[in-house]
């Protein structure tokens, strides 16, 4: 039979080692080699201890605050560790039995019961672990040593092993201690037992000296094995903090790897990145973001994206769009959608950032398509307006030759026809070619206006007078017709020239031989003052009403029975020009019936007296707000 002084060192070695389980469960995963060497030892102490049992269960009980082992009080709960005092409070368990063959898995088990949300006792059962029972109280009071002259009162029922039992004069009445194992008492368990408890109540110091001092009566000695106890000790400590230190020591290295990979990613990238959280509010900003907000991260952070462009509603649309099955994780604020053009560029160029659980938690925004769309629109109209300009020189070289050719020509001769229908076709090239010009001048903003006096009959004089022999060739009258005392307008004269022009050529056009094709002047109605009009009415196929709006948009060209050449570019050219210079134009159509084209031109009201159109002929270059330079829109 073991002595119970020795069943008190397996006892605390077991509960050590248990405490030490109960710990490192919730720091690593069950295969740690920390964990598993807790669960080993734990489960080879219970091994030895259930020997000096002879096979009877051992027993944790919580009593009053104080922790019983096989019914002998070994720690009040001050002293107890928080992670085996949780244990039994969380699931009010009064009593942990071990029954022999414990293995290192059922203590895993008991340890896992910790995370477990419902019943320990369940979490047990539905693992088939049977040999860890809860809250069967076997020992209910105090049976055994108590301090001095504490009299335990308690009954010390069951029949489990009651080693602590009788001390001098310190056990209770009901202290029977007789099972097996038990009985053991002696002066020796007392004091051995007393002395537990002192140390466990001491400070490490005290509680060494204590020891110590039942080793040897010498001080220098005593002093001697202190000194060499404590730096163990430090030593021993130092190890095992080092050792659960070094998994925290990685993952936070890691973490700090990660957080620098992606600062010098987002540092060295050539757009502007913000990156908001589910709220919209900005964690994060590179030096290009900065550059364009023009306020550094340290000012901006935490603010609203959307406080911040103080724009009405239109601003960063984050994710409706993108998740809409998520959308209750976004703030209804930040939902609000801006013009299309900007919701579907933030759309093509955010990410949405969740956590581990699917939850949305921010979203980072690189518009890169917006940038580079940019970019390759310029390009293309660069090379437009390019390749146009340098097609014009070589085709006004060859209509001159090819006019030489035909003017040395006989009339009679049948190069003369082919020669003509050459020059035909270099003109139209021509046009076609200056459409583009101009198209892309007007897109580039490069097409200036310098808008002055100028009489409108004029205007309209000139245009039907370059367009007359054309009207001629294909038997189509062509006549000017202009109303007294209309007031002269404020305009490019070249360019609305070329308005009428382009309005006349279509008429041409789409009027058979024999039509008639009126251009006038007049002041206008009333209800819009401040303008003269010019009109071109032709008596041709006209324009359906559904297609009247449609006409100005670039590359429309509406079914008109007969197949003319043209690029689609006329009116929507014409109609940037009348609008540029603060003009309007409209068309009143039937089918079959002929077209009228109608532009009002703003009348010249005299020198350094047109504020308004002045001030309205000007492309207005507003100052963006930041976030929509970030998006390159
Ligand atoms: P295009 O250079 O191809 O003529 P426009 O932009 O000038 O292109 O004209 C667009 C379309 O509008 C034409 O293709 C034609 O169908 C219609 N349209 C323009 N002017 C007239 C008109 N006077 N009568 C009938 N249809 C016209």
């Amino acid at each position: 039979m073991t002595e119970p002084s020795e069943n008190k060192v397996l006892w605390f070695n077991f509960l050590k080692a248990f405490t030490r389980a109960l710990v490192q469960i919730n720091l690593y995963k069950p295969d740690h080699p920390q964990v598993k060497q807790a669960l080993e030892e734990g489960q080879a102490l219970l091994g030895q201890i259930s020997d000096t049992l002879n096979g009877e269960d051992f027993s944790l009980t919580m009593d009053n605050d104080k922790l019983l082992v096989n019914g002998v009080q070994l720690l009040t709960a001050d002293k107890l560790p928080n992670s085996l005092k949780n244990l039994f409070a969380r699931f009010r368990i009064q009593t942990i039995s071990f029954s022999r063959g414990v293995t290192g898995e059922d203590l895993l088990a008991l340890c896992q019961v910790q995370a477990f949300k419902g019943e320990a006792k369940e979490f047990l059962k539905e693992r088939g672990i049977d040999r860890v029972k809860l809250n069967e109280a076997i020992y209910t009071k105090v049976g055994g040593a108590q301090p001095e002259g504490g009299g335990g009162t308690g009954t010390g029922q069951g029949a489990g092993a009651g080693s602590g039992g009788a001390g001098s004069g310190a056990e209770g009445p009901g202290a029977e201690g007789a099972g097996p194992g038990g009985g053991q008492a002696g002066g020796t368990a007392a004091a051995d037992e007393r002395m537990a408890e002192k140390i466990a109540e001491q400070g490490l110091e005290t509680a060494l000296s204590t020891v110590v001092a039942r080793v040897t009566s010498d001080p220098a000695e005593q002093q001697r094995v202190i000194e060499l106890l404590s730096a163990k000790i430090k030593q021993e400590i130092e190890a095992s903090v080092n050792k659960a230190l070094e998994g925290i020591r990685l993952e936070k290295k890691k973490v700090e790897n990660d957080m620098v990979r992606t600062e010098s990613v987002m540092t060295s990238m050539a757009e502007g990145v913000v990156v908001v959280d589910k709220d919209g509010k900005i964690l994060m900003m590179n030096p290009q973001a900065e550059a364009i907000s023009g306020k550094p991260l340290a000012e901006l952070s935490g603010k609203r994206i959307v406080d911040l462009s103080q724009i009405e509603n239109q601003v960063v649309s984050l994710a409706k769009e993108i998740r809409p099955e998520n959308k209750a994780d976004i703030s209804p604020e930040i939902q609000k959608s801006g013009p299309a053009e900007l919701a579907d560029t933030v759309k093509k160029a955010t990410a949405i950032i969740q956590n581990e659980e699917g939850k949305i938690v921010g979203s980072v925004s690189v518009p890169t398509d917006a940038v580079k769309l940019k970019q390759v629109e310029q390009l293309q109209q660069d090379f437009i307006a390019t390749m146009t300009h340098e097609l014009r020189s070589p085709l006004t070289s060859i209509k001159a030759a090819l006019e030489i050719l035909n003017r040395e020509a006989a009339k009679e001769d049948s190069s003369h026809g082919i020669l003509n229908t050459a020059i035909r076709n270099t003109e139209r090239l021509n046009s076609i070619i200056t459409d583009i010009l101009d198209f892309s001048k007007l897109q580039s903003g490069k097409l200036v206006f310098h808008q002055e006096n100028a009489a409108a009959e004029e205007i309209a004089a000139e245009a039907v007078e370059s367009m007359k022999a054309w009207a001629n060739s294909k038997g189509v009258i062509l006549s000017v017709r202009s109303a007294q005392g209309v007031p002269h307008v404020y305009a490019d004269k070249r360019r609305t020239v070329q308005v009428l022009i382009n309005l006349i050529s279509n008429s041409i056009k789409f009027t058979p031989q024999g039509g008639t094709i009126e251009v006038s002047t007049d002041a206008g109605q009333d209800s819009l003052d401040g303008f003269t009009f010019f009109s071109v009415k032709d008596s041709g196929c006209g324009i359906k009403k559904e297609d009247q709006a449609k006409v100005f948009e670039k590359f429309v060209q509406v079914a008109s029975g007969e197949k003319v050449g043209g690029t689609g570019l006329g009116l929507a050219i014409t109609k940037a020009m009348v609008v540029m210079q603060s003009g309007r134009i409209t068309i009143e159509s039937e089918p079959g019936r002929g077209a009228t084209f109608r532009v009002a031109m703003p009348v010249y009201k005299g020198q350094g007296e047109q504020p308004v159109f002045e001030q309205a002929a000007e492309v207005k270059q507003e100052e963006k707000p930041w976030w929509r330079k970030l998006l390159g829109l």
